[in-house]
């Protein structure tokens, strides 16, 4: 069974742990938890509140079928670290959502926060947006590997292959938007099964510098100081 082979142990070969961001999208979410269904491999979708409040029935299913359900934004309007706003912002961004988002949370509470194009540093977070993680004992889940399969339907498959090769663990971001990246997604998941590639739905320390509103890195390298720091 493909399956089973994708799960399999090989030596070597980095773990891999798969995240949907930007959705749910009604024309693309089904399509693409119908492969990781068939596939048997578990990932995070990171819903945006705007989208979740219309279709929360994706999400639903999304959950029932295993996937965890992460936070990242409610409206995306641009990463937290670069906006002002302060309290009011990171309220109506951050825990907005997670209210929104109920029941179908993960236990820690994740939330990733926007990129503007996958880069790290200083624009992730504001520190009212900090604060409020660190209060709401959220875990705040970031990556190491963001193919574009955004801004290239058809050519983000060979770079996010080339990212997964190791040796470090792997934090892939796709997207579950209309653009038509995902209907590679399952010859994606073949040749990463060709590559020996090994599946978790854990995400590694590395990209995790906060766990249940407890840092575990230098999660001050993501908060612009300048930006909401007053309420
Ligand atoms: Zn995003």
């Amino acid at each position: 069974m493909p399956g089973e082979r994708l799960q399999g142990a090989a030596t070597g070969a980095p773990s891999i742990t798969l995240s949907f961001d930007n959705g749910p999208e009604p024309e693309v979410t089904p399509g693409v938890l119908e492969v990781l269904r068939r596939r048997g491999l578990p990932a995070t979708f990171f819903v945006l509140g705007h989208k979740l409040a219309t279709h929360r029935a994706l999400a639903e299913r999304a959950h029932a079928e295993g996937h965890w359900i992460g936070n990242h934004t409610w409206s995306h309007a641009g990463p937290l670290g670069d906006a002002p706003g302060g309290a009011a912002a990171a309220e109506a961004e951050i825990a907005r959502t997670q209210e929104l988002i109920g029941d179908l949370s993960h236990e820690h509470r994740l939330f990733r926060p926007q990129g503007g194009g996958g880069a790290l540093g200083p624009h992730l977070l504001s520190q009212a947006a900090l604060d409020l993680l660190t209060h709401g004992a959220f875990t705040c889940v970031l990556w190491n590997a963001v193919p574009g399969d955004f801004r290239d339907p058809d050519g983000w498959v060979d770079r996010a292959l080339d990212m997964c090769r190791g040796p470090e663990p792997v934090v892939l971001v796709l997207h579950d938007l209309p653009n038509n990246a995902m209907r590679h997604l399952d010859r994606f998941l073949g040749r990463l099964a060709d590559q020996g590639a090994r599946f978790t739905q854990e995400f590694p320390d590395s990209c995790v510098p906060l766990r249940r509103g407890i840092a575990t890195g230098p999660v001050t390298n993501y908060v612009n100081s300048r930006a909401g720091a007053s309420a």
